[in-house]
């Protein structure tokens, strides 16, 4: 990743003008590349979204390993801190058949009730 990249935004996402704080949200979590936020259409009783603070479009785009790794582990010291010793997932809905419907990389962590499977 080149320093441009490092501040990269999209005026236009709602993702980034919620880590640009312009927009509200409930922060879970921040560190120096990425913010954690309640979703506002909670799917669990934890529903946690992990954004990177770049806007990348999605996983595909995200090729960085260093840091897809660094938001995965968030997500599971999040899992740790919010509790869910029984279980958790982690989803990243790719595209469109994959469900994705804001265009900027985020990882759902949700738990606090049993999945079911397959997802729908
Ligand atoms: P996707 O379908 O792209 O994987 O997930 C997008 C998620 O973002 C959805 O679960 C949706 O509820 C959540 N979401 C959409 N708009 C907002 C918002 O303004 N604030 C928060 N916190 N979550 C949002
Ligand atoms: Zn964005």
């Amino acid at each position: 990743m080149s320093p441009a990249d490092a501040t990269r935004q999209d005026p236009n996402c709602i993702f980034c003008k919620i880590i640009d704080r312009q927009l509200p949200s409930n922060v879970v979590s921040e560190n120096d590349y990425s913010l954690a936020v309640r979703d506002v259409n909670a799917q669990a009783p934890t529903h946690i979204l992990i954004l990177p603070k770049i806007h990348v479009v999605n996983i595909t785009e995200g090729s960085d390993q260093d840091l897809l790794g660094k938001l995965f582990q968030t997500a599971c010291n999040l899992a740790k801190s919010e509790h869910l010793e029984n279980g958790f997932r982690i989803v990243v809905n790719t595209g469109n058949d994959g469900g994705q419907t804001v265009h900027h990389l985020h990882i759902h962590l949700m738990g606090g009730r049993a999945m079911g499977w397959p997802p729908g």
